[in-house]
């Protein structure tokens, strides 16, 4: 590693699209960022198919197809890139720093594009059937049950939204709640309700997903939580809704960050550190849209390109 890696102008943790626009907009102002890609080099995106709602693409896009354009773009103007996750930060006033395998790596800036992780419920093949059946975005996938039946389990507002949505396409929604509650707000209940084509199923948990590898997903196996009653339930497709949860825990005790780990930001972008700019899922509990993602990138590297220059280096 050479020592112009380990001293940075700008490090930028994170290569969803809130981490690859702030790239765009540092390297375009030359300050050649240093973006570490993380776990899952592009993001979110990565893991969905088509995105349609991405302005500038009339036909869709595939997500993956996207990163890889945004990172190209970044590269062109002189981004560098590390495949690897930060493990460790130091965020003290005036002397950033973070953590990556052996190396240390210093900057004068640093912007969090972390992002959130889908909260599984921890079944075994979950995450096998995803993209096959399973889904964590009904914005993204919806579209792909239009005639069919969908399963959505969650009792929040996500769920509830996305229920609705999905009832633009799918034949009938199936809400499988755990409770006999909703978390969600008494409005987007009523919207639940009041909509002939979704369903609630009380009190109970998914136990599994049965599929097969060819076809998909095909049912759910249900479990009353109050009378123990285990049922099958038919389904083609089946949407996660029970949260997200931020990719935040390395910055914990070190910047503002509230009671579910969302980094907290002030005049925009700005962390509790000075220097310090976050963007994306990792600050967004509301849109977290791609859309709204680079939106945040590049404010966050416009107020870190002013940050700098405040610092006459
Ligand atoms: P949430 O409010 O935390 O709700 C998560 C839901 O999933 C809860 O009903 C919870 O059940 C259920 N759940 C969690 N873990 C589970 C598990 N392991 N098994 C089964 N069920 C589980 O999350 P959210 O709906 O994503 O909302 C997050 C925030 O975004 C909220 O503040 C919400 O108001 C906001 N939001 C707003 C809008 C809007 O206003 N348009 C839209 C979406 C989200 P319990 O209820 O039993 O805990």
């Amino acid at each position: 590693m050479s020592e112009k890696n380990k001293y940075n102008q700008q490090i930028i943790i994170g290569s969803g699209v809130a981490g690859l626009t702030a790239a765009i907009y540092s390297a375009r102002a030359v300050l050649e960022p240093l973006v570490f890609e993380g776990d899952l080099p592009g993001g979110q995106l990565t893991q969905t198919t088509e995105v349609e709602n991405y302005p500038g693409f009339e036909e869709g896009i595939l997500g993956s197809q996207l990163m890889e354009v945004m990172k190209k773009q970044a590269t062109r103007f002189g981004a560098r890139f590390v495949s690897r996750k930060v493990e460790k930060v130091d965020l003290r006033e005036g002397s950033l720093s973070l953590t990556a395998g052996e190396e240390t790596y210093a900057a004068d800036s640093v912007i969090i594009a972390t992002g959130a992780a889908p909260r599984f419920l921890g079944l075994e093949n979950e995450k096998s059937f995803m993209g096959r059946g399973v889904s964590t975005c009904a914005t993204c996938d919806a579209f792909f049950y239009r005639g069919k039946k969908v399963v959505v389990v969650g009792g929040g507002d996500s769920a509830m939204e996305e229920s609705s949505f999905i009832t633009k396409f799918a034949s009938e929604v199936t809400i499988v709640h755990r409770r006999d509650q909703l978390r969600s707000s008494k409005i987007m209940q009523e919207r639940v309700f009041s909509n002939d084509k979704i369903k609630i199923i009380w009190d109970t948990i998914v136990t599994d997903i049965i599929g097969t590898e060819k076809e998909g997903v095909k049912a759910v196996m249900l479990e009353n939580v109050k009378t123990g009653e285990k049922t099958e339930y038919l389904t083609d497709g089946f949407f996660l809704a029970i949260g997200h949860i931020p990719n935040s825990q390395i910055f914990k005790g070190q910047i503002d960050l509230d009671e579910e780990g969302y980094i907290l930001v002030h005049d925009s972008i700005k962390t509790s550190v000075p220097g310090v700019f976050a963007a994306g899922d990792v600050v967004d509990r509301v849109y977290r849209q791609a859309v709204t993602a680079a939106g945040m990138g590049c404010m966050a590297s416009l107020d870190a390109e002013k940050y700098l220059a405040s610092l006459n280096r």
